[in-house]
């Protein structure tokens, strides 16, 4: 069996662990290889660190316009391999090639905006702010970069930094979650055609013992994560308290409105495609779906029919529209969480436990669940589930929603459905969420705007992607300058 290696100074290297987990398919549990993981992977991280540091003193000198050359070229190799990295997407995370493929063209779009580095990091000048004093601003990178990403968008997510980061003169430090390895090590091996600096970026596998190894070492000068809260905000605090600029994406339960005058057969599909999408393992799945005023009764019935129709199987095959979960323990904590939500007094409208796929029955698959009045003070309603579990909820007024979905210790996403452009207006000035969706179901910004997220959802100020992702991996010198007229040379 294949034990991944990392990628450190332009070369593939063994780890200088030994002890290795499975990379497993979610679909069937057959092994797909073994990545290093245990207490020994710090020891990669100190040669990537010094890697990085070399290419680093070189690229920072090099012209913006020259660094983003080999992005234009990374676009079209990424383009040219999407099927092929889709399918390794869907064989070790599970989704479906069609979400998989969808996650690539994300990634896509990030380094396209990233192309765009050389106007982006422009800056301000202001003449004679004192007689004969010009002030201007420059941004210079900030050094060594760490990326450490979840196993939910094995391919999107280093890429909200990634372009970036090296568009902007950093050298980078990829730390893919250990469930999903496979996609960044093909990506990698596609980067190498890019021809970048040795030690620009690097691949270190791993888990705990890498990411402190990269929060702690005194080169390392920013660190961008994204996974779940707890997580998110130990990073944060670690990484600052180590003095590193960092910017940390965590978990998520995102609340979804839908209002009487909305137009319910579209909303219930819309809505039902962001909970069961990607088997509702995504940051921006709609989780607690609150129905207002008199709409409960045919929202209910277009969500149960849409949900019930889901086609549940191995994201490979033709015509699935949901995948497995993760892992088995993902698989029974989603189960346990179902039973939970019974047990504090909803009504299970449908439920996805006992799910049986042909083929695949050793596969982490449940298929779409509704929760009916699920407890408002009791646990579900405000534990991330990342399953493919709806609770539905029935509110009076938009106000007693809005309320409601300020109450959410999370803020990556709220959402809205409605026709009355004053709702709308209303929701979006009040909603206490950092990504806003206004009949939309998933409210992903574009690469060109930062993926937001407020509360436990997000640990620091700049987030991933567009100018946020420059400001990030910039680091602001102010320049104050002046040349007295009696020492000009006359000519
Ligand atoms: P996770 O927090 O378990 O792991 C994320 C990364 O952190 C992995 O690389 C992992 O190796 C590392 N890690 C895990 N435990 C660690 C520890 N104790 N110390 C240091 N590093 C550790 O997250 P996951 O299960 O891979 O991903 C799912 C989570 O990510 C969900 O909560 C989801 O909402 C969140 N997510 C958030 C966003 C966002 O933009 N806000 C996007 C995608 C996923």
């Amino acid at each position: 069996m294949k034990i991944l290696k990392n990628y450190i100074n332009g070369s593939w290297l063994e780890s200088r662990e030994t002890q290795t987990k499975d990379v497993i398919n979610p679909a069937n549990q057959e092994v797909l290889a073994k990545v290093p993981f245990g207490e020994n992977t710090g020891a990669d991280v100190d040669a990537a660190v010094a890697a990085a540091g070399k290419a680093f003193n070189e690229w920072r000198e090099t012209p913006v316009m020259k660094r983003v050359q080999p992005l234009y070229k990374l676009k079209h190799l990424l383009e040219e391999h999407i099927d092929e990295i889709a399918r390794l997407i869907t064989l070790e995370c599970g989704k479906t090639f069609a979400e998989s493929k969808a996650e690539m063209q994300r990634a896509i779009e990030n380094v396209e905006t990233a192309c765009g580095t050389p106007m982006l990091i422009q800056s301000e000048f202001s003449e004679n702010v004192a007689t004969g004093i010009d002030e201007f601003m420059i941004r210079q990178p900030v050094g060594i970069s760490a990326i450490i990403s979840p196993f939910n968008f094995p391919g999107m997510i280093p890429f909200w930094f990634l372009p970036y980061a090296i568009a902007c003169g950093n050298s980078v430090i990829v730390k893919p979650s250990e469930k999903v390895p496979l996609t960044m090590v093909r990506v990698f091996e596609l980067m190498e055609q890019l021809d970048l600096p040795k030690g620009l970026i690097n691949l270190v596998h791993g888990g705990k013992p890498s990411v402190d190894g990269l929060l702690d070492h005194p080169a390392v000068k920013a660190v961008s994560f994204v996974g779940s809260t707890n997580v998110a905000r130990y990073i944060y605090q670690r990484g600052a308290a180590n003095g590193k600029r960092v910017q940390a994406q965590g978990g998520a339960k995102n609340p979804v409105i839908v209002m009487p005058d909305a137009d319910i057969e579209t909303a219930a599909k819309i809505v039902a495609d962001s909970v069961y999408g990607c088997a509702g393992q995504r940051c921006l799945a709609a989780s607690n779906i609150l129905t207002v005023g008199d709409s409960h009764g045919t929202v209910k019935e277009a969500l149960v029919e849409a949900a019930k129709h889901k086609t549940t199987g191995f994201g490979l095959d033709e015509g699935i529209e949901m995948g497995p979960v993760i892992t088995p323990e993902s698989k029974a904590r989603v189960e346990n969480l179902i039973e939970k939500g019974v047990s504090e007094g909803a009504n299970l409208l449908l439920d996805g436990r006992k799910a049986k796929i042909n083929g695949y029955e050793n596969g982490n698959f449940l298929k779409p669940t509704i929760l009916e009045n699920v407890a408002l003070d009791g646990e579900v309603i405000q534990t991330e589930i990342f399953g493919p579990v709806m609770s539905l909820l029935h509110m009076d007024t938009l106000d007693e929603a809005i309320d409601f979905v300020n109450r959410n210790n999370y803020g990556n996403m709220a959402c809205l459905f409605t026709s009355h452009g004053l709702n709308a207006r209303t929701f979006r000035n009040r909603a206490n969420a950092g990504n806003i969706g206004i009949n939309i179901g998933v409210a992903a910004p574009m690469a060109q705007f930062p993926f937001s997220g407020w509360n436990n959802s997000f640990f620091g100020d700049l987030h991933g992607q567009g100018r946020h992702a420059i400001e990030f991996y910039t680091q602001t010198k102010i320049v104050i300058e002046r040349w007295p007229k009696e020492w000009s040379r006359k000519f």
